[in-house]
Order: C-alpha cells, then structure tokens, then sequence
C-alpha cells in the first residue's frame, strides 16, 4: 500500500502512455483518484494499451464525459442510509460501507463518489452507531462488510467487528466483499486467516474481471482463505467493453476461478455512474454472452447476470429468453441453441 503508484510521473516511467491517457490523467484524478499497486501493475502490458488489466486501473479521456443517464449515486445507497455508512436496502442485509480505501481505485466503480475521499472514513463512532443499528433492526440476517476495501483495516479492527456481529442473535451470516485478492494479494495473510477463522463460518465475495488477474499469488492467496481462514469464497465480476465482453473470456474466467475454488456469483451489468459509459456493454450483448455460455459451460462455472436498477430497485436478473409461452396447458420453451420444445409441466 505504501509503494502504490499515485502520479502521472510515475505511472508515465512504468507503462507508455497513450497521448489520451495521458491528457485525461490529471483531471481524472482529480474526479476520482488514482491508485495502482505495484502488484496490479505487473499485470499490465506497459506497451498494449488494449491491455485488459490497463483499462480497469488507467484512465481514459471516455471517462470524463458525463451522459444524460449517467448519475453520482446509481443505486440510490446514500438515500436508502439509516445511519452513516449503512445502505439498508433489502429487508434481511445491509451493506456495511467500512473503509473509502482501495490498492486500486477501479475506474467503473460505482461508489466512486464516495471511495477514495478520505473525508468518507468511517470513525469508530460511526461504527458503534452501526453495530447500534444492526442489534435493533430485528430483520436484519446477514452484514456485508464493504467499501472501499473493508480489509484495508486492521486484524484488531476486523476481529473486534466480527465479534460484535456474532453476538448479534438475529444475525445469520456475515459477508465481506474485497478485491485485495485480485489487486493486493500479499494482504491475505496467516494472521488474517488466523482471525477469519476464529470468526467462522464467513462468506468472502471477491471480484476478479479477467483471466489473468488468476495469477499465482492470487491463487494461493485464495487457497489461504479457504484453508487457513475457513471461508467459503465467490466471486463478482461486472462486464466490461474490450476486457471481458464475450465469452471466450468470461467462459475461461469461470474455469479459472473454479479451479482455484471460487464460485461465481454475480456478472453484474455495468452501473450507470458518471463516466463510465466507456465501459458499458449493451444488455442484449450480456445475454447472447450467457446464451452461449449456458450451452457449454458447466452450472458450477456460472454467475448470475444482473442487473442493479439505476434508482435503487435492486438486483434483477437478466436472463436470456428460454420460456416463450403457455398454450393449451402446453409450455414452450427454447434451448440454448434456439431448438423449440414444449412440455406439460
Ligand atoms: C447487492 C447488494 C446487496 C447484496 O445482495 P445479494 O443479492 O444478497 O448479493 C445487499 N445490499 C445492497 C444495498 C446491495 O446493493
Ligand atoms: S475495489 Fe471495489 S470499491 Fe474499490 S474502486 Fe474497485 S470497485 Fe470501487
């Protein structure tokens, strides 16, 4: 963390630098910051500015425009606030914003009017109000630790936060959702493990985009968690133009997070937040994606495509038209190919 690449200087004397991504640098930055881990770095072809890693992390001059429907705030989670940092949308989870801090500040990211502002770091005393919230909200089943990156905090901090939760009667399931795995791997480490499992059993949903974020250091840092730390490990991925929009890419994406023990659970449609239409695929492309895919790939391998409704609907799936119609107690469906076939039930 303390070696991330923050400046044109230095980002411009590791990677060459397109004339664009070099003029839109500076006011990018200034939109939403900059960060890149010597890590995430070594993943990117300092030469290819076509690179699937280069184009999450470095901006582009696609960034800066704003379009009609694009907004601070897509999933409406500031207005769905009950006390600071929790988004409290669904009756049974909340979504708990613990740390404005990331290895690499995506450039997608849909909270990116918030992440990376230090003014946005939570305090203990936010926390406690949190933890207040969390023990009279009866219906609340399950936290999700977010951000940010929420293991961006301490082991004292995060063992001292999961144990608070455990008391909590009512709550079923604890969930932390982190891209250290894919961006900083070194952070998951034995003492991490050691706390995680302490606090078993946890769900970690983490968020590969691209075959090779998979390296080996990821690799063993996810068999770290499972195997020191006891967690069951997934994945999110959101679908990105030119990184990982089609299904060549996504179908050995899933193989790869399934042979290093991640189930993927969610391909997201991209968020509409402002400056990121450079990223956007269009939904139709996203399901002829899962068309294709549903045919060849095992069930295993396979996320859920969904999509968040921009002004705070939720999650809804987008699923490719398989069931057409009901006729005379006869059900039509088509498979993955397109062949027609009718069943009674
Ligand atoms: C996505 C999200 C969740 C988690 O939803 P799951 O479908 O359970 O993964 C919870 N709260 C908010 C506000 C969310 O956006
Ligand atoms: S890791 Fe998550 S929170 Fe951080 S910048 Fe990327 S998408 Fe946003």
């Amino acid at each position: 963390m303390q070696n991330r690449i923050q400046t044109l200087d230095e980002l411009s004397s590791k990677v060459t630098l397109t004339e664009s991504e070099r003029s839109a640098f500076s006011e990018a930055n200034r939109v939403f910051s900059f960060s890149l881990s010597p890590y995430y770095l070594s993943l990117i072809d300092p030469e290819d500015p076509d690179c699937p890693i280069r184009k999450q992390a470095i901006p582009r001059p696609e960034e800066l425009l704003r379009k009609p429907n694009e907004v601070e705030d897509p999933l409406a989670e500031e207005s769905h606030m009950p006390v600071k940092g929790v988004t409290h949308r669904y009756p049974d989870r909340a979504l708990w914003y613990l740390s404005h801090v990331c290895a690499v500040y995506c450039r997608f990211c849909t909270r990116k009017r918030k992440v990376s502002d230090s003014l946005e770091t939570p305090h203990r005393s936010d926390w406690e109000l949190a933890l207040e919230y969390f023990r009279t909200q009866k219906e609340i089943r399950e936290v999700i630790l977010s951000g940010g990156d929420p293991l961006t905090l301490s082991e004292n901090q995060l063992d001292w936060i999961l144990k608070e939760l455990k008391t909590i009667p009512h709550i079923n399931q604890i969930r932390i959702h982190t891209r250290y795995p894919v961006t900083l791997p070194m952070r998951i480490t034995d003492e991490l493990c050691e706390v995680l499992s302490t606090h078993f059993p946890l769900f970690v949903v983490t968020h590969f985009n691209h075959p090779k974020e998979i390296t080996e250091l990821a690799a063993s840092s996810i068999e770290k968690l499972i195997k020191k730390g006891h967690v069951m490990v997934l994945n999110q991925s959101v679908l990105l133009k030119g990184i990982n929009d089609n299904s060549k890419v996504l179908e050995e994406l899933n193989y790869r997070l399934v042979k290093v023990g991640i189930k993927p659970y969610y391909l997201h449609q991209c968020d509409e937040v402002y400056g990121s239409h450079g990223f956007v695929v269009p939904m139709e492309r996203g399901m002829q994606i899962m068309t294709e895919l549903r045919g060849k790939q095992s069930g295993i391998c396979q996320p859920l495509y969904v999509k968040d409704l921009t002004g705070g609907g939720g999650k809804v799936p987008l699923t490719p038209q398989y069931y057409i119609e009901e006729k005379d107690g006869k059900y039509k469906f088509q498979n993955y190919r397109g062949i027609p076939f009718e069943v009674s039930h």
